[in-house]
């Protein structure tokens, strides 16, 4: 039976946590003087002199709700980015242990196991994209603690064949992160209904996409109770903001907005992908699951210094590993998708 306190830093094993003041006494009302706070309250309009809600309780529940996830498999963070790292610093040694990444995939696994001196192990996605299974065997080691997938991926925009991630999930002896920051754009179901059947999943998921709340700074790691023990031990104790918790509290009342924009964001994939298509200077446009298309164009590296002069800001991914000549194009309202494309049809000039 897979027990993450297996794969545990040995010098974790017996950390004592930081126990914040509120830790034995749960209740609202009271004469509060544990915590050095300022009793009047605050500077600004709004209160904000009490210390924020550490495990973030009544926003989980709300998460909870809307996921169908039970509140006790939720973790929240300062953006995925936080449970990444945190991934790292728990379970990772360094100038030791070992991850896999399948690149071309988004670029912080990188760059927090290169923070954190964690060797990374690159394996390249096959020719259409999808996971390398056999190469992915091959790779791993006895040192191979973590299997990052991002499924939609960046820069790619696809989905892996779900097949290949459950064959992951079932064979490798560590963690496998599956990373759904596009979720709300693709058609299936999330990793996170399978979190009783695999007990070594953790799934990320985020408000900063689909939910539009990317300054909020804040992300979602799925996983089993015990993962979640050992994340929380490590976290910084009030890594969510008393603004960011009340913030989305409130946002996840306007669920059908997010539906609606995600909804209008796919009609617009669509024409602007058709109206790509009409251009000379675009080879192929790949498909997508998420909210981006990955293009491949004819000089990508200047018509994204062009475009620049005009403004228009596109990611260029041409110098990364199987994407040579290619933009990534986030999907923009009508009106900016149109710019782009008209400003396309004008530099073939
Ligand atoms: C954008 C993105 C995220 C989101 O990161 P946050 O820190 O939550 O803003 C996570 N994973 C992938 C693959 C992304 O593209």
């Amino acid at each position: 039976m897979f027990d993450p306190n297996a794969l545990l830093r040995p010098h974790l094993k017996n950390l004592v946590p930081y126990s914040s003041a509120r830790d034995d006494y749960k209740g609202s009302e009271g004469v509060f003087l544990d915590a050095n706070e300022n009793p009047f309250g605050s500077i600004t309009d709004e209160n904000w002199n009490r210390y924020p809600d550490p495990y973030q309780k009544e926003l989980k529940s709300a998460i909870a709700q809307i996921k169908g996830v039970p509140a006790e498999n939720i973790f929240l963070g300062n953006g995925s980015d936080e449970p990444i790292d945190l991934l790292y610093r728990a379970f990772c040694e360094p100038s030791k242990d070992n991850v896999i990444i399948n690149s071309p995939t988004y670029g912080m696994y990188q760059v927090s196991a290169d923070i954190n001196a964690v060797e990374v192990k690159e394996v390249l996605l096959t020719e259409n994209y999808d996971l390398d299974v056999p190469a992915i065997s091959v790779a791993v080691d006895a040192n191979t603690k973590i299997i990052w997938v991002c499924s939609p991926n960046n820069p790619t925009g696809n989905d892996f064949t779900l097949a290949k991630i459950e064959s992951l999930l079932s064979t490798f002896k560590g963690i496998v992160v599956v990373d759904e920051a596009y979720i709300d754009f693709a058609e299936r179901a999330s990793f996170a209904e399978k979190l009783a059947e695999y007990p070594n999943l953790v799934v990320l998921q985020t408000f900063s996409k689909a939910w539009g709340l990317a300054a909020l700074r804040i992300g979602m790691a799925f996983a089993s109770e015990a993962i979640l023990a050992i994340m929380n031990k490590i976290k910084a104790p009030y890594n969510l903001s008393g603004l960011t918790q009340r913030t989305v509290l409130e946002a996840l009342k306007n669920a059908t907005d997010k539906d609606a924009m995600v909804a209008e964001i796919l009609a617009n994939a669509k024409e602007l992908k058709a109206a790509l298509q009409q251009l000379d200077v675009v080879e192929h446009i790949y498909p997508t699951d998420a909210n981006f298309f990955l293009v491949k164009v004819k000089g990508a590296r200047a018509l994204y210094t062009k475009l620049i002069e005009q403004k228009i800001i596109v990611r260029d991914r041409s110098k990364v590993v199987l994407c040579s000549d290619a933009l990534r194009i986030t999907i923009g309202t009508k009106e900016e998708n149109d710019k782009l494309v008209e400003a396309l049809k004008n530099l073939r000039n």
